[in-house]
This record gives structure tokens, C-alpha cells and sequence, in this order.
């Protein structure tokens, strides 16, 4: 059996490493806030080559708390319009429904699943402020189209990097291109915690003081509150096993590229159409980290069948479109038919750090033999 993701495995890479910083933060006596979180900002904010890292306590709230940070200094108010891609996963619109922000949902570019700056463009009003920009499945979105685009509009820029740490355009980083990034280090991401954990990246001075004293019940300050803040933190113990991890993640990242490209080559059912990259060769591969590896069929479910029936693990990344999940009940009626064939059509083959050419061999032979129903 070929599991879609087997994190017992990964994080076994790192048994002792792991076991001597959790030996070091419960030595400390020191839980909350304290020089392991402190280091792990550092050190991140020089991976993505940023001014700023906060640690938050997931990804969600890192676009959360960005989103209500630019409330908080007035750049937005409710109901503005922010941009997002119609297909993207569901914690994205959440963080700008959750501040009372409009989301203008868009469909995304039909080879990359990322949004298309043409159709960004198209969707600019005078209430539109923001850009809610994913990179999904840890491909970057088209950054310098957008940035140039949002310069002109004189937009926000959130950048969306849950699944794309490293991932880069001209060596400039996911994190490093918006006004802001939030990020995940759920334990299935590329740079996953042993619980939740994630961070906002930026060069903003004011915007990085906001979002900690959000993140801190609003307060700058001991015992002062300057907002109704949350508890939202990233603790000593998840920021020590990710400063463990941050340590490896290039090389975990080579290891998902040399897969990918595997796949790439071998799979040639012409029934799968594989991920497209752009801003970057297949040798290269500069701005794809692959997060997910996604092919598309219109044979879904007959392709997860018989891939199952070969003891090869699938998941589908994502099964319902957003505008049809219940609680936004609001859109039911609204149609992006690319997003919900996209939402049809998509099947995610396991990629890890962790796999051996045979597993991967053996999945590109079973993909190759897949007898269309
Ligand atoms: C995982 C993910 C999130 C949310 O991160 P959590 O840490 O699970 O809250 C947001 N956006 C995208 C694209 C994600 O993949």
C-alpha cells in the first residue's frame, strides 16, 4: 500500500533532532513566547528574505489577522472587495468573511489553477481593494503580473502561501511578493509542525506590530489593550519541532521536485493531463514546490478506483467548490463552471520526501495502465 502521505515517516527523518528541541523547551520551563518562537521568526524571515515573520497559531488565522490588521489601520473597511480565486480552499474566503469583507470570487487559469491576471483585471471595481492571491497546490501565482496590476489599482496584496513555502519567481520567495503572506505549518504542508502552527510574513513595519498585538488579546503591552485582540500564538514547543524542520525543507523540496519530474516524464496516458508550470522550466522547476500533485481526467473516478485497486492512496484536492459548500449557501445559485470542472476533474498522486523510485515507478506504471471505462 502507497499512502498519499505518510508523515509518521517524514518526521522519523528527524526522530532525535525532534526529541532533543522538545527535550530543550520542556527543560526551559518556558511555554509561551520565549526565545524558541523568537528564533523560528528569525530564521523564517530570512528563508523568505522578509523584514518581518509572526508566528501565529495556524494558517487561517494568519490571513485572519492580516486581513483585520489592514481594518485596524484603516486600509479597509467592511464590505470592500477583495479578489480571490473561486477555486481555491475554503480558508481563504473564510479569512475575508470572517472580517466582513466581500469576496469577489474568480476563476482561476485553466492550466495553473491560479489566478489569471486577465481575469483579476476584469474583475476590478471602484470597491475592490485587495488581492487575495493562493498559490495553490505550490505552484507561485503569476506575482509580477499581479503586483504591476495592483500597483496600478493601488490594491492590497495577500498572498496566500499555505501551500508554497520556498516556491520562488526570478529567486524572489512566496511571502516575500505581497504586502503580507500568510502561511501554514499544518503537519501535512511542505514545512508542517507536529500540531497547527503558521505565520504571517511581510516588510511592513506598522502592519507586523498590528498583527502581534492582535494575535496577543490586542495588546502591545502588557496588561494594555489597544484592540479586541484574540489569542492566536505559536507556542515554544511547534516553533522548536519547525525550526528542526526548516532545516531540511530545501532538501525535502529537491526530493518533491525530482518526483515530480519523474511524473511528469512517465506518465503519458493521454487521458491525465499533468500539472503546467510557468515562470520555470521542468529542470528548473523555480516556482513549483509541489505541495500537491494534481492530474486532471475526466475519468476521476474510475482513474482513484483503479489506482486504489493497485494499493495506491489518492485524495482529491478539492471535492466541492466553494460557492456550493452550505455555509455559503448565499452563492448556491451563482455558476463558475471552469472551477466546478476543475472540482470534477482533479486527482492528487501522492508526493513526498520520503518516497522510493519503486513507489514512484509503480505508480506511474499503474497510472499508464489505466483502461478508460
Ligand atoms: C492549509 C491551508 C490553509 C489553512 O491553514 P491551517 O493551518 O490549516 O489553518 C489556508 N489556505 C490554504 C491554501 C491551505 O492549503
Amino acid at each position: 500500500m502507497i499512502h498519499f502521505l505518510d508523515l509518521k515517516s517524514i518526521n522519523a527523518q528527524y526522530r532525535q533532532n525532534l526529541i532533543d528541541a522538545a527535550a530543550r523547551v520542556i527543560d526551559s520551563g518556558w511555554y509561551i513566547q520565549g526565545t524558541e518562537l523568537k528564533a523560528f521568526e528569525s530564521e523564517f524571515a530570512a528563508y523568505c528574505c522578509t523584514q518581518h515573520c509572526i508566528g501565529v497559531a495556524n494558517g487561517l488565522d494568519a490571513l485572519t489577522l492580516t486581513l483585520r490588521a489592514w481594518k485596524e489601520l484603516g486600509k479597509l473597511k467592511e464590505g470592500d472587495e477583495v479578489i480571490v480565486p473561486a477555486n481555491t480552499y475554503i480558508a481563504s474566503i473564510l479569512a475575508i468573511t470572517e472580517n466582513r469583507l466581500k469576496p469577489v470570487l474568480v476563476e482561476p487559469d485553466e492550466h495553473t489553477y491560479n489566478l489569471c491576471p486577465n481575469k483579476t483585471a476584469a474583475a476590478i471595481t471602484a470597491n475592490t481593494k485587495a488581492i487575495l492571491a493562493v498559490h495553490l497546490y505550490g505552484q507561485l501565482a503569476p506575482m509580477p503580473k499581479l503586483m504591476a496590476l495592483a500597483d496600478e489599482h493601488g490594491l492590497l496584496v495577500l498572498e496566500d502561501s499555505a501551500q508554497a513555502h520556498g516556491a520562488a519567481i526570478n529567486g524572489k520567495k512566496a511571502g516575500s511578493w505581497g504586502h503580507a503572506s500568510g502561511f501554514s505549518f499544518y503537519p501535512g504542508k511542505n514545512l508542517g509542525a507536529l500540531g497547527d502552527a503558521g505565520a504571517v510574513t511581510t516588510n511592513d513595519d506598522e502592519l507586523a506590530k498590528t498583527i502581534r498585538a492582535l494575535g496577543n488579546y490586542g495588546s502591545h503591552k502588557k496588561y494594555e489593550n489597544l484592540y479586541q485582540g484574540v489569542n492566536s500564538r505559536l507556542d515554544e514547543m511547534q516553533a522548536a519541532m519547525l525550526r528542526v524542520k526548516l532545516q531540511h525543507l530545501d532538501t525535502e523540496t529537491q526530493r518533491r521536485k525530482e518526483i515530480a519530474r519523474s511524473y511528469a516524464k512517465g506518465i503519458t496516458h493521454p487521458a491525465l493531463s499533468q500539472p503546467i508550470t510557468t515562470h520555470s522550466t521542468l529542470t528548473s522547476l523555480e516556482n513549483h514546490v509541489f505541495h500537491l500533485y494534481v492530474v486532471r481526467t475526466a475519468k476521476r473516478e474510475a482513474l482513484q478506483a483503479h489506482l486504489a485497486n493497485t494499493g495506491i492512496q489518492t485524495l482529491i484536492h478539492y471535492p466541492i467548490p466553494p460557492h456550493q459548500q452550505k455555509a455559503y449557501a448565499q452563492w448556491s445559485k451563482e455558476a463558475y463552471p471552469l472551477s466546478e470542472a476543475i472540482h470534477q476533474q482533479v486527482l492528487s498522486l501522492p508526493i513526498s520526501p520520503v518516497m522510493t523510485d519503486n513507489q514512484v515507478d509503480s505508480i506511474i506504471a499503474a497510472c499508464n495502465s489505466f483502461e478508460m471505462p
